[in-house]
């Protein structure tokens, strides 16, 4: 019986050619009534570049992203703090790509039309709620003019993000995301290479900082990228913020104050600001952990299962990763409920300590210790923390969130090439 996925978004849509891959048929329903290339920046961390290789999607990959060379963390007054090589640079048998999220969604979405055929992603019907039954589950979709639709499967996936319909009838008294203070203002702007024209670059302080990385090659003519950046600053929490929605547009008068003396010469962060056409506002949110993803034949994956902070540039790496996992489980105990638990019972703890340690700030946390330390203004990172120091903090931090060098290189493909339900 088919697998029913909700949700048309990154984690989905990889759900859906690994379903595709491993034998298992499959439909996705999705929300919205047409999937447009919507978000700006995300990063690709080697291990999700590893499995969308593994789906055949090598080669697609590297003519939408950037292959990043470069993870800065620089102090407030513009010196560096820490600089490591990524992707192949550091090692690593698959690049890490910066990519706008919005093509990476539209490549899933075409891979996913052109194996699976045209039905298999409907758009227009979103998850209303599900029932578990015997054979498997029954879900009610609501279309655009008020209709309701059931359809059943053999087990639901609820890939549906952020505020997933399945994770509000598994958890009916969670609520809205947790906002923890800090809002995110996001948008692209043409701009000359910056460091090594392909670095993911972090400026500031715990409670203001300046994210900048390029997410296409440098014109041929122009020799400008387009350079995807976050400012973010830190609020009191109490008073609550706006809903938060990807999309919600606003003006840059908003916050460019606080980041107009923020030009480094190398980094001219608020003309890079005014340069956008667009700027969108996100509070930071993420959910306490759960102790559970599954309910009989339904399953959370995704931002679904455990939305976290973007600090750590892994909310839509860990949603390929699910993905794959689940794929494996599925290979495994076949299609029902024993693969959901499996699935779960291999990700979810280390998953969840993922979320904390984001929340913490994640490899960003690095920044709280030079505030600390010397109030954030220094001259020579030696002086108030010892390169080994931040280089053991980073290695804790790729190995938490999946991507440890020698562990990622060394580990079996997730689905072995060939493998069928
Ligand atoms: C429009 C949009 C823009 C984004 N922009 C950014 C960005 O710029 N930077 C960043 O770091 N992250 C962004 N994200 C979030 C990022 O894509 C995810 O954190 C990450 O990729 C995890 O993927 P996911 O598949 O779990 O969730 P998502 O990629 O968010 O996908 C969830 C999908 O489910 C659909 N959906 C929602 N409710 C239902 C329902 N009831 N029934 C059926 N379908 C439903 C949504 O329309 C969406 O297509 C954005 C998400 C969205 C939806």
């Amino acid at each position: 019986m088919t697998v029913l996925i909700a949700g048309g978004g990154i984690g989905g849509l990889t759900m859906a050619l690994t379903c595709h891959q491993i034998g298992v048929p499959c439909v996705v329903y999705e929300t919205v009534r047409e999937l447009r290339p919507l978000g700006v920046g995300i990063n690709l961390q080697p291990n999700a570049v590893r499995e969308l290789t593994d789906l055949g999607l090598g080669d697609k990959l590297a003519t939408v992203g950037v292959e990043a060379k470069e993870w800065a963390l620089v102090g407030r007054n513009g010196n560096d703090i820490w600089s490591e090589p990524r992707g192949t640079l550091a090692g690593y048998r698959w690049p890490q790509y910066s990519v706008h999220r919005g093509r990476l969604q539209m490549l899933l979405y075409e891979a996913v039309l052109s194996r699976l055929g045209p039905d298999s992603v409907v758009t227009g019907h979103a998850l209303a709620s599900y029932e578990n039954t015997d054979r498997g589950v029954t879900i009610a979709l609501d279309r655009r003019l008020g209709s309701t639709v059931t359809k059943t499967g053999s087990l639901l996936i609820a890939a549906d993000g952020v505020r997933s319909a399945a994770r509000a009838q598994m958890y009916p008294t969670e609520g809205e995301p947790v906002w923890g203070g800090s809002v995110l203002w996001r948008g692209t702007s043409l701009g000359k290479p910056i460091r090594t024209g392909a670095s993911f670059t972090l400026v500031g302080s715990l409670d203001q900082r300046f994210v900048h990385y390029p997410i296409t090659a440098a014109g041929p003519e122009s020799g400008k990228q387009v350079q995807n950046w976050i400012a973010e600053l830190t609020f009191d929490a109490s008073g609550g913020w706006g809903r938060s929605d990807w999309n919600r547009k606003v003006d840059a008068e908003e916050f460019l104050p606080a980041f107009e003396d923020w030009d480094f010469g190398w980094l001219d962060v608020p003309g890079l600001i005014r340069a956008a056409d667009v700027v969108f506002e996100y509070p930071m949110v993420d959910r306490d952990p759960v102790d559970h993803w599954v309910d009989g034949n339904v399953g959370l994956l995704g931002d679904a299962a455990h939305v976290m902070y973007p600090v750590g540039s892994n909310g839509a790496s860990q949603a390929i990763v699910d993905a794959r996992v689940l794929g494996a489980k599925l290979l495994e105990h076949g299609v029902g409920s024993e693969a959901l638990l499996a699935y779960q019972n291999h990700l979810l703890e280390d998953v969840n300590s993922l979320v904390l340690r984001n929340r913490g700030a994640g490899p960003v946390a690095i920044l709280g210790l030079v505030e600390q330390r010397c109030g954030g203004v220094f001259d020579d990172i030696e002086d108030v923390i010892p390169q080994p120091e931040i280089e053991e903090f980073m290695q804790q931090y790729k190995a938490a969130a999946g991507f440890a060098v020698e562990t990622l290189n060394n580990a079996p493909p997730t689905i072995q090439p060939g493998s069928l339900v």
